[in-house]
């Protein structure tokens, strides 16, 4: 370091002359003192020499009970015994202490969530205190606080309530009042409450509930209230009218359109499209020149809310004349036409998810060993898989049958028929209706099978056919007294007058709320 200063620092005066003393230097060293490279390198040699003498692992077959021997093996014994000092611990990790959620964890947690004010979010709005939040020891206070409080989806009541700042008891109060009236699980998520809160009694103390109202059912409003110290319920019965909502109007260019300028809900015109578009096709069987006439379930609240619900009624107008006329009817919401003949259905359901395995012909039987006629198709299936029936059916045979096994034969109407073999467990009786998709039985391998798989058959007037050639549309028909009941119904549909539901819910006299300010009253004393 000093020489290298040295050298480059000839220019200043007094660096010139360190640099002349060092340079004597330089020259002086070699002769006198080795350099530290050479000192390390005299002590390697020195402890290598030694290493090399001294005796560290001797043969300990040799010599026992020498002095070599004893050393060898104290060092052997010390050795052993470090290394099993460093033996690690297998003793199991200790976790983490599992999180106990309680309630204002519970509320934290939901303060941080995101999730859509719709559905009674509240984050950043109630912000869960944390330790770190010291309450006020006295602050001015309001006597009254009004706030809303928003019922989440997957959340109580009393805790709504509870988080709103309603102390444990009278939530609980309110939400058993509540109850009487309407179950609180039918209060649909993302309901408002608007509540009132009265003067803390004392200080830290919950305020007590003042009012609370909210609308509980779409024609129910429910408040509870607070008359001469004690909390009472008001049911408040909204009126609500559920005169179907129908729609006429020229197709034009859009369908879609003029339905939905007609006032028609979306949703509305979808199932329309939909349930004529089963019938016909939309593309060519409809002219701009046609009347669409839909029927919607339609409720109306006197507050002013509607609530748009299944199509009942699509019809299709030319020229003055019905040219398709389709009535929802029975539990499963099927379309039918003006005749009682239901929508169709085409294809077949497969009768268990699985691939075909074998098909139908003449093939060598797996167990009799010769050539015969394979009557149906094989499908691939796990034991105890459920089997559908393909479609709407009578159960004509359940039971065991033979080389089928436990065996379901179905009966379709128009001569076909569909048989399902080597069940495990038969899930029908002989007689019984059975629906498209119906479970009716389980894959097993009785009778003669080599291992669990659908022998599946079809027949046409008795004979088997190949199913796989077999693609058939079903249709219901309904008759005698329920085709009755379907006509008196499209007739009473009938007469609703198109718009009608449109036109708003006049209240009735004695409804009319009375003005609450002093201004509007005069208002409406002049107006009378
Ligand atoms: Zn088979």
């Amino acid at each position: 370091m000093f020489k290298d200063q040295g050298n480059d620092g000839i220019d200043a005066g007094g660096g010139a002359v360190l640099s002349a003393q060092l340079s004597h230097a330089q020259i002086a060293q070699p002769a006198h003192e080795p350099s530290l490279a050479e000192r390390y390198a005299a002590w390697r040699r020195k402890v290598s020499e030694r290493f090399a003498e001294a005796d560290l692992v001797p043969d300990l077959a040799e010599d026992i009970g020498s002095r070599r021997w004893l050393r060898g093996a104290g060092t052997l014994l010390g050795l052993s015994a470090l290394a099993l000092a460093g033996w690690p611990d297998f003793a199991p990790l200790e976790a983490a202490p599992v999180m106990r959620i309680d309630d204002p964890v519970r509320d934290e947690f939901r303060s941080q969530m995101i999730m859509p004010l719709a559905l009674g979010a509240d984050s950043g709005r109630h912000m869960g205190a944390t330790d770190r939040v010291i309450p006020l020891r006295s602050a001015p206070e309001r006597p009254r606080l009004d706030l809303e409080a928003t019922l989440a989806s997957g959340d109580s009541f009393t805790r709504m309530l509870e988080r709103a700042g309603v102390g444990g008891a009278e939530a609980d109060l309110i939400s058993d009042m509540v109850a009487g009236a309407v179950p609180l699980g039918e209060i649909a998520s993302g309901t408002t409450v608007d509540i009132t809160l009265g003067r803390r009694p004392a200080p830290g103390a919950n305020r007590p509930v003042e009012a609370l109202s909210f609308r509980a059912r779409f024609d129910l409003q429910l408040a509870v209230e607070r008359r001469g110290g004690r909390l009472a319920l008001d049911p408040r019965p909204i009126k609500v009218d559920t005169t179907p909502l129908r729609i006429r109007g020229v197709v034009g260019n859009s369908l879609y359109r003029a339905a939905r300028a007609a006032g028609a809900p979306a949703s509305s015109v979808q199932q329309y499209l939909r349930a004529l578009g089963a019938e016909v096709d939309l593309d060519s069987a409809i002219a701009s020149g046609d009347e669409f006439d839909l029927i919607v379930e339609y409720k109306r609240a006197a507050t002013g809310e509607v609530e748009a619900g299944k199509l009942l009624y699509a019809g299709l107008m030319r020229g003055g004349k019905p040219r398709k006329q389709l009535m929802r009817w029975g539990s499963d919401g099927r379309f039918y036409e003006a005749s009682g003949v239901g929508e169709s259905r085409t294809g077949l359901l497969a009768p268990v998810p699985g691939r075909v395995t074998s098909g139908y012909g003449s093939r060598r039987h797996p167990i009799l060993g010769y050539r015969r006629m394979h009557a149906g198709i094989d499908f691939k299936a796990s034991y105890g898989s459920p089997i559908y029936a393909v479609t709407d059916g009578t159960v004509s045979f359940a039971g065991r049958h033979g080389g089928h096994g436990n065996y379901v034969k179905l009966s379709h109407g128009g001569g076909l028929g569909t048989g399902y073999a080597h069940m495990s467990r038969i899930a029908v009786s002989s007689g019984e209706r059975v629906r498209r998709g119906q479970v009716i039985g389980y894959v097993g391998s009785t009778g003669l099978s080599t291992g669990p798989h659908l022998h599946y058959e079809m027949y046409r007037n008795g004979a088997t056919v190949n199913p796989s050639s077999v693609s058939f549309v079903t249709r219901a028909q309904l008759s005698g007294r329920e085709l009755a009941n379907f006509r008196a119904r499209l007739t009473e549909l009938q007469t609703i007058t198109p718009g009608a539901a449109l036109a708003s819910l006049t209240p009735d006299p004695d409804e009319t709320q009375e003005p609450v300010r002093e201004i509007d009253r005069l208002e409406a004393k002049r107006v009378r």
